[in-house]
């Protein structure tokens, strides 16, 4: 009867499918092509939808979802059975729908968590092997973009699996085995995702440093996790900037104990790496004026070594708790904290979640404009599109190179049907303009994806009119580095959109809002409080790197009982979720208690502001002071005063007056995260004049801009 139920329930594919259709002609009113997806071409509104459908409200998707999520909790562990059967092909694997008490172990108490014990599969085989023994040998898996628009390179599954398997041999020469940590600091070359695969293969547990990355940070991550062989590159290029990366690594291998731990660099050439010719003759390593320095018994070059190799290597059978990768999340609230993932949990969840999330056909050509140094690039670069047997597109450059209409001309060209970036580049574009989006043709654009922050409204409202033409689902996704796939978001065809709302928890994911002070669940919608998870799902990380106690303190400790995420979160009157901003970020003025993330997109709802960020600081009277810092787009011609006046007389009108900021700084820059988000922290010190106090800034992106912000705040004083 369960399997009936489940069944009847939104977790297979074809019923996935089959709901997206059903919605997109209950919204559209046309008929729909049999295979083809045609997303609502308006906004769908939840009254709206309650308004059509008054009676028989349980027909709708909506409904549905609701009763397929109460299933996938009231019958947790028989859900993660049938997603991890259907999903992952095992070499060994002892549960079924009878036997699957024992699926998953432990809990939050002693951060003891286990899922699918004993149970045994390898990662890069499901990414690879298992496609091509499907007959899917010619597919493209990857599609390549350098950093010259046109620079393309394409991998058949059955290229893959050559390309990965004389890497993984190539690494096992160099004395990698099953359980070492291998550090890959590369630039977006194709190298990059197969020596994670080739990692995989092997077992060993890979940890991928940004390549945007000081060598400061690059050393204290090899340190930290006794990395005895770094992967690199002799340069990488973005935007025509070369970065000497094997410099870097040299850099860093000089500080802290980092020269007892490495014994191997293995170096790529990227002009080799890249050219389509196999037997590309060895270059001038590196671009002339960045010749790079080998040090002798310690660095090898890549692709010297290749050649040399046996292009099948058999994969290691790994246990399902295995660690498969260690991954630092992005430091916008403290010190980056290294989490530890597992083999066959994390598998599950992210092809789970990118399936049921995106809409995800072996047809699609999946773009995540995200770099594989962050966990976006991990869980839907990599392993999310590759274990669904799809096609992945890896990007070397960025959204301005050479121009604004960059990622347009991308989608024209390779008919990107899935794509998915950060509200951050969503702003960057928005400043040149609709037209540059209308100048291509993004018809084979389906679904559009946002991850990494909120996405305030005005950059909603832009990629879904400018860029989805009003056609596409936007999927406005919530997760965390320690998540390890999507926890909230709507779902295409199923939940109705809401601009700046991440919507409604995932199947099988517990989600709670907790009162901030006394950690009771606060229920019923129109209600505030924390982000919580009341139980353990398969994708979540199980440890923070040699530190078990701060795991368990930053994440179980402060509610007791739940997963913290650290934001802070509203559930409106439809039971839709809203991120109002980390929980450190939470202002009190004067009793009110304000997002910092509300009050940030009232202030980028003016034309003229490109990206801003809100701080709160003591105030003798009021708690709490607001203070917001703005950049301008590059179409502004308003004075400061001028504009300050009008932000503040916005944050009135659209939240209140108890909202209003008592500073409004108009500046070149904030200070934001190598991954594109803003570091509030450093701006709360610098507005409470505490700026040599500012922490780990290990990870901003451009240190400069404290000394500017320091002297506009002085200004302001
Ligand atoms: P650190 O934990 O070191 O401070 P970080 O939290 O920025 O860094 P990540 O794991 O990269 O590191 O980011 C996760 C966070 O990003 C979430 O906790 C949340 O604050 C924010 N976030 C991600 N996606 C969304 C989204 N769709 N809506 C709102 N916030 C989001
Ligand atoms: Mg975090």
């Amino acid at each position: 009867a369960f399997i009936h139920s489940l069944d009847r329930g939104q977790i297979v594919r074809s019923r996935v499918e089959s709901v997206t259709l059903n919605v997109a002609k209950e919204l559209t009113g046309k008929t729909v092509d049999n295979d083809q997806h045609v997303p609502p071409d308006h906004m769908p509104d939840m009254e709206e939808i309650a308004l059509k459908y008054p009676a028989k409200s349980e027909n709708t998707a909506l409904e549905r979802y609701k009763s397929d999520y109460a299933l996938s909790l009231a019958k947790n562990k028989q859900f993660w059975q049938k997603r991890a059967a259907e999903l992952i092909t095992w070499d060994h694997y002892p549960y079924d729908e009878n036997k699957c008490d024992d699926i998953m172990m432990g809990g939050f108490e002693f951060g003891d968590i286990a899922w699918f014990p004993g149970a045994k599969m390898n990662v890069c085989a499901n990414a690879i092997d298992r496609h091509v023994q499907n007959g899917k040998t010619h597919q493209v898996a990857m599609i390549w973009e350098g950093d010259e628009p046109g620079q393309v390179l394409k991998f058949t599954y059955s290229e893959l699996l050559r390309k990965v398997s004389a890497i993984a041999n190539a690494l096992k020469s160099q004395g990698v085995k099953k359980g070492d940590v291998v550090t890959i600091y590369m630039p977006m070359i194709p190298q990059l995702p197969m020596t994670m695969l080739a990692c995989m293969r092997l077992g060993a547990v890979h940890s991928v440093v940004f390549a945007g990355f000081s060598s400061a940070a690059l050393s204290s991550r090899i340190s930290a996790s006794k990395s005895s062989i770094v992967v690199t590159a002799d340069i990488g290029v973005r935007a025509a900037k070369v970065i000497p990366l094997k410099k870097i690594v040299d850099e860093a291998i000089v500080m802290n104990d980092c020269k007892d731990i490495v014994k191997r660099v293995l170096v790529y050439e990227r002009e080799r790496s890249i050219a389509s010719d196999d037997d590309a003759v060895p270059g001038d390593v590196g671009l002339s004026d960045n010749k790079i320095n080998w040090v002798p018994n310690r660095d090898v070059n890549m692709n010297d070594l290749l050649p040399k190799q046996r292009p099948y290597c058999p994969p290691e059978s790994m246990d399902a708790e295995d660690p498969s990768f260690i991954l630092y999340t992005s430091g916008s609230t403290g010190q980056p904290k290294g989490l530890v993932h597992t083999t066959a949990g994390y598998a599950v969840y992210a092809a789970h979640t990118i399936q049921t999330t995106f809409d995800l056909q072996p047809n699609d050509i999946f773009a995540c404009m995200a770099d594989c140094g962050w966990i976006t690039g991990h869980s839907y670069v990599v392993y999310g599109p590759l274990l669904s047997g799809s096609t992945t597109f890896i990007f070397e450059s960025t959204p301005l190179y050479p121009d604004a209409g960059r990622y347009w001309d991308m989608v024209q060209r390779h008919k990107i049907s899935l794509f998915y970036t950060a509200p951050t580049a969503v702003r960057s574009l928005i400043r040149y303009g609709d037209d540059v989006p209308k100048k291509y043709d993004l018809s084979s654009l389906r679904i559009l994806g946002s991850v990494g922050e909120p996405i305030n409204p005005a950059a909603w409202s832009w990629y879904y009119e400018a860029v989805g033409n009003k056609k596409c689902t936007i999927v406005d996704t919530y997760w965390q580095t320690e998540t390890g796939g999507h926890i909230l978001t709507n779902l295409p065809g199923v939940t109705p959109m809401k601009p700046g709302s991440c919507a409604l928890p995932h199947y099988g994911i517990d989600c709670v809002v907790l009162d901030s002070v006394t950690g009771e669940i606060v229920e019923g919608d129109d209600v505030e409080g924390v982000l919580a998870i009341r139980g353990p799902w398969p994708g979540m990380a199980r440890t923070c790197l040699g530190d078990h106690a701060r795991y368990l303190e930053t994440y179980f400790r402060p509610y007791e009982g739940y997963y913290f995420t650290g934001d802070a979160v509203r559930r409106d009157k439809d039971g839709y979720y809203f991120i109002t901003g980390r929980v450190d970020d939470v202002l009190n003025v004067s009793g009110h208690r304000i997002g910092t993330a509300e009050v940030e997109s009232a202030l980028v709802k003016h034309p003229s502001v490109a990206q801003a960020a809100v701080v709160g600081r003591p105030h003798a009277i009021k708690g709490e002071a607001i203070v917001a810092f703005a950049t301008v787009t590059e179409s502004n011609t308003e004075d400061d005063d001028e504009l300050v006046k009008e932000l503040r007389a916005l944050v009135r009108g659209e939240i209140g007056p108890f909202a209003s900021p008592d500073i409004i700084c108009i500046t070149p820059s904030l200070p934001m995260t190598r991954s594109g988000k803003i570091m509030r922290r450093v701006l709360r010190k610098i507005s409470t004049g505490e700026a040599d106090q500012l922490g780990d800034v290990s990870t901003l992106a451009d240190p400069s801009v404290v000394d500017t912000l320091i002297d506009l705040i002085g200004k302001h004083d």
